[in-house]
């Protein structure tokens, strides 16, 4: 439990779809919010203009929503420091770097992309680290003004000092130090007079109060640069914490090749966000104890940065299922209605309703719903070899078949007991029978209990299903 109040913060950038690593990062920071009795901040950052996609900040709040967190400040609720999108906050940048310019700290660039490109290549050559070779940094105040006022493109870029060594404790990976020396001016200003990244997150950090930044482990170079800026600005430094990267099971970054990235397929997969939050809790950090499953309350108590993992995780999706089958098998079968609606919308309440108990301790996500029970809504075609899977003699098949269709006449009360009576009275071996009827029903070797299944599937659908399975036998 951390003692002073916490202001967190993530800072999504509307480029596309929240990522489930992305998901991980923001329970973290809304747990150490919610812990010490902080807030938790929702910021946008969209100053790379080009990237930007239509849609995406809804999305991306959406998506948090639907896993059943909030946040206390952000672009839709506001909060003492709005706005909280950057490219509402503009003219704020141009006040923070008219000090800059001021104290000498930062300069203005007037050097094309084609010059700048000849002296990348030159370092290159020359296996030097590409920098900026602070042409501009040379220009007298007068030259500057007549450039300005006679219209010429510029950024400002920040200015390094010559030699100076950057320390700083990562929560996670102790003491990380970096030389100005391997830094570039950094442009804080880009010609279209929006900040970069660096200079609007560290403004705003600043202004926000944010008291500790958790972040993937992807930013810990900017981390060196965004230091200097605090001390520029004469501002506290927030704590810092860089996260691990999730790794895919088949070796490097979590990647589409292995299933989904993006938070909201998850769920569109379905699976419960309360058993996403809890996998994802496990997924860099430990209680330190071997409990393993937690609600969103009880992580918030436990979770402590002291715990997280400086070795990568890797995204086990097994695990995964088993969390999502337990969690559905806490759910009353109340409460799992509205799932099955959703993942069967052709299916009848009364169907649901027979189907929630049969399926339910068996399920790992809704979104194999469609697929298991695709039987109930569609002929399914089959290999008339499949009937006759456990060795059953074709004629053994055909008699099965025809003596089950006399047993759905009127209910599917005991019907157990009547299926069970009719293979003793015939004498017919249990798992081939039940083999026959399975594969006659469900065109699959693999299924649900059948008996229990079949009041869904109705007397007419069921005695058709019986019909093509013998057609298919004759
Ligand atoms: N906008 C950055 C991102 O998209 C935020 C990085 C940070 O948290 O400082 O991840």
């Amino acid at each position: 439990m951390s003692s002073l109040p916490a202001r967190t913060r993530i800072a999504p950038s509307p480029t596309g779809e929240y990522h489930i690593g992305h998901m991980r990062t923001c329970l973290y920071n809304y747990a150490l919010a919610r812990q010490s009795g902080g807030q938790f901040i929702i910021r946008i950052e969209d100053t790379d203009q080009k990237r930007l996609v239509v849609g995406a900040q809804d999305r991306i709040l959406k998506v948090i929503k639907n896993y059943g967190l909030s946040w206390d400040e952000g672009p839709d609720i506001g909060g003492p420091y709005a706005p909280y999108v950057q490219t509402q906050r503009l003219d704020i940048y141009q006040k923070y770097i008219k000090k800059l310019l001021d104290q000498g700290l930062a300069y203005y660039c007037f050097c094309s992309q084609e010059r700048l490109d000849h002296i990348r290549d030159q370092q290159k050559k020359l296996k030097q680290i590409p920098k900026y070779d602070r042409h501009c940094l040379k220009l007298t105040p007068q030259e500057i003004k007549q450039k300005i006022d006679s219209g010429q493109p510029y950024v400002i870029r920040m200015k390094m000092p010559d030699n100076e060594t950057i320390r700083f404790t990562d929560s996670i990976r102790g003491q990380i130090s970096f030389n100005t020396r391997d830094l570039d001016d950094q442009v804080l200003i880009k010609s279209n007079g929006i900040p970069t990244y660096h200079f609007a997150a560290v403004v705003d950090d600043i202004l926000m109060k944010v008291t500790h930044v958790l972040r993937g482990e992807e930013w810990i170079s900017s981390t060196p640069k965004q230091i200097l800026l605090y001390k520029y600005l004469d501002a506290p430094l927030p704590q810092f914490v860089h996260l691990t990267v999730i790794l895919d099971p088949r070796g490097g970054k979590m990647s589409k090749r292995s299933g989904s990235v993006a938070a909201q397929a998850f769920l569109d997969e379905g699976y419960l966000p309360e058993a996403m939050l809890n996998f994802l809790m496990l997924l860099g950090w430990n209680p330190g104890t071997d409990q393993e499953l937690f609600t969103l309350d009880e992580f918030v108590k436990e979770f402590s940065i002291d715990h997280l993992h400086k070795k990568s995780p890797v995204f086990d999706r097994k695990k995964l299922d088993y969390f999502n089958g337990l969690y559905i098998r806490q759910k009353s079968d109340k409460e799992l209605f509205p799932y099955f609606q959703k993942f069967l919308p052709h299916a009848s309440d009364e169907q649901i309703k027979i189907l929630i108990p049969v399926l339910k301790e068996r399920l790992v996500k809704f979104g194999d719903l469609p697929q298991t029970l695709n039987f109930l809504f569609n002929d399914v075609d089959y290999d008339s070899e499949l009937l006759l899977k456990k060795g059953t003699r074709p004629e053994i098949a055909i008699d099965m078949l025809e003596k089950t269709k006399t047993l759905f006449t009127d209910n599917f009360s005991d019907l157990q007991a009547r299926l069970m009576n009719l293979i003793q009275a015939n004498n017919w071996n249990v798992g081939e029978y039940f083999m026959v009827l399975r594969v006659a029903i469900c065109g699959s070797a693999f299924t649900p209990p059948i008996v229990d299944i079949l009041p869904a599937l109705g007397f007419d659908k069921t005695l058709h299903k019986l019909d093509i399975a013998l057609d298919k036998l004759k």
